[in-house]
């Protein structure tokens, strides 16, 4: 049976009928190099609007390529490249004529080790969000963008009366919290979290889980862990990476996430997932 957190929210359909801009988002037969060395090959994934999609698999398989892949951040890695298409929405994030600016604005992250800027605000981090968009806005619209933002990462009530404090004098936990509020700001359509509780202690990374649970139903969330009781307990589906013996990394199994711990179709998705691998 899986636990509270998953349990307890409302179903995807029932998000998806309250929050209009919802939008999922399709992989189709990506594959990805870092010079001749090739680390994915033709892994094609749907990761539905309203849900959270899992990424699991041992390290080194390709799971953080692929979330780079997801929001162009890719082909920032000079050594990169990569064949295949994202679609965001039904529109392809990689088509010639589509911004790299347009994918980053619809397509938040966030990454394992919290990285506010630690000088800066914990106000003035929420709103380095904005920055990306490029839209001027009004000092009271910040002010309501700040204090949303900062209620969705569930941070809020911690740190009211103290904006104005760096955002690095928070604990590990806070900070990871103040970087999805941070990637809120932007109203992305989509969150990719890469390993987002790696760093924290459990009542944090729990914290976390609640976090996600909420801002499902308004945003599209795929998410890499190592932690197969997060996996259980967050998402809706799961997708199992695997590179075997130097092979590049391609999705073994995927599907509902009761039926990849209840009842995988592949040995080597019940080896892992059980912690025999
Ligand atoms: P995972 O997140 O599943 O641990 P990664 O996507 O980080 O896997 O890595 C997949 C493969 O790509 C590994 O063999 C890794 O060494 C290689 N790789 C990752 N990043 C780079 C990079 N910047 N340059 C060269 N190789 C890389
Ligand atoms: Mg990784």
């Amino acid at each position: 049976a899986l636990p509270a957190v998953h349990a307890s929210r409302p179903s995807p359909s029932d998000a998806a009928q309250n929050v209009a801009s919802l939008a999922g988002l399709d992989a189709r037969s990506i594959s990805a190099w870092f010079g001749t060395h090739k680390v994915l090959d033709r892994v094609s994934l749907s990761m539905r609007a309203g849900e959270v999609t899992a990424l699991i698999g041992p390290s080194g398989c390709g799971k953080s390529t692929f979330l780079r892949i997801l929001n162009r951040m890719h082909e920032l890695i000079p050594s990169a490249s990569l064949a295949g298409e994202v679609m965001l929405d039904g529109q392809d994030i990689y088509a010639p004529n589509r911004r790299l600016t347009d994918a980053r604005r619809q397509i938040g992250m966030v990454f394992q080790k919290p990285n506010p800027f630690p000088a800066m605000s914990i106000y003035d981090n929420v709103v380095a969000g904005l920055k990306l968009t490029g839209l001027r806005t009004s000092k009271r619209s910040r002010d309501d963008l700040v204090e949303t933002c900062l209620t969705k990462a569930g941070l809020w009530k911690e740190v009211r009366d103290r904006l104005r404090q760096p955002g690095g004098a928070l604990s590990g936990g806070q900070q990871q919290r103040l970087c999805i509020a941070r990637s809120l700001a932007i109203q992305p359509r989509v969150l990719l979290m890469d390993e987002p509780c790696s760093a924290l202690d459990p009542t944090s990374t729990r914290r976390i889980e609640e976090t996600i649970a909420e801002l499902v139903s308004e945003v599209t969330i795929v998410i890499v862990t190592h932690n197969m009781q997060q996996a259980a307990r967050v998402s809706d589906r799961c997708a199992f990476f695997l590179a075997s013996h130097g092979t590049p990394g391609v999705i073994v199994e995927h599907g509902p996430t009761s039926v990849m711990f209840e009842n995988p179709q592949d040995e080597r998705t019940s080896d892992y997932v059980h912690g025999r691998f």
